[in-house]
C-alpha cells in the first residue's frame, strides 16, 4: 500500500484519496457496533468510532503515522499500563513483606 500520502497536506488530494483508501481496508474489519478503531493522532487506534468519524479524526487531527509502519500505539499503551500494574502490585508486596517483617519483630 502506497503510504507517501501521510506526509502530503491534510487538505491535499492525495491525502484524502489516502484516508478513503485506508477506510475502505479498515471498514472491512468493523466491530460488532459496525465501527473501526480510529488511527487519528489523538484516539492512536485505542478508541472505536464510525468510518465517519473516523475520516473526520484522521482530516482534523492528522494520522498517527507510527501505527502505518508497524507500530501498535493501542496495543504498546496496554502493555504499559499493565507493567505500570505489575509495579504497583510488587511495590504492595514489598511492603507487606517488610509490614510483615516488622511485625515479627514486635
Ligand atoms: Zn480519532
Amino acid at each position: 500500500m502506497n503510504k507517501s500520502w501521510i506526509i502530503k497536506s491534510r487538505w491535499s488530494l492525495e491525502y484524502n484519496k489516502g484516508v478513503e483508501d485506508i477506510l475502505d481496508f479498515a471498514g472491512r474489519s468493523k466491530n460488532i457496533s459496525g465501527k473501526i478503531l480510529c488511527p487519528c493522532k489523538l484516539c492512536i487506534n485505542i478508541y472505536f468510532y464510525s468510518v465517519q468519524v473516523v475520516k473526520e479524526h484522521i482530516i482534523t487531527n492528522g494520522f498517527f503515522t507510527d501505527i502505518l509502519f508497524g507500530i501498535n500505539m493501542g496495543r504498546m499503551i496496554k502493555l504499559l499500563l499493565e507493567i505500570q500494574k505489575m509495579k504497583a502490585l510488587l511495590v504492595c508486596l514489598i511492603l507487606n513483606h517488610k509490614l510483615l517483617k516488622l511485625s515479627n519483630h514486635i
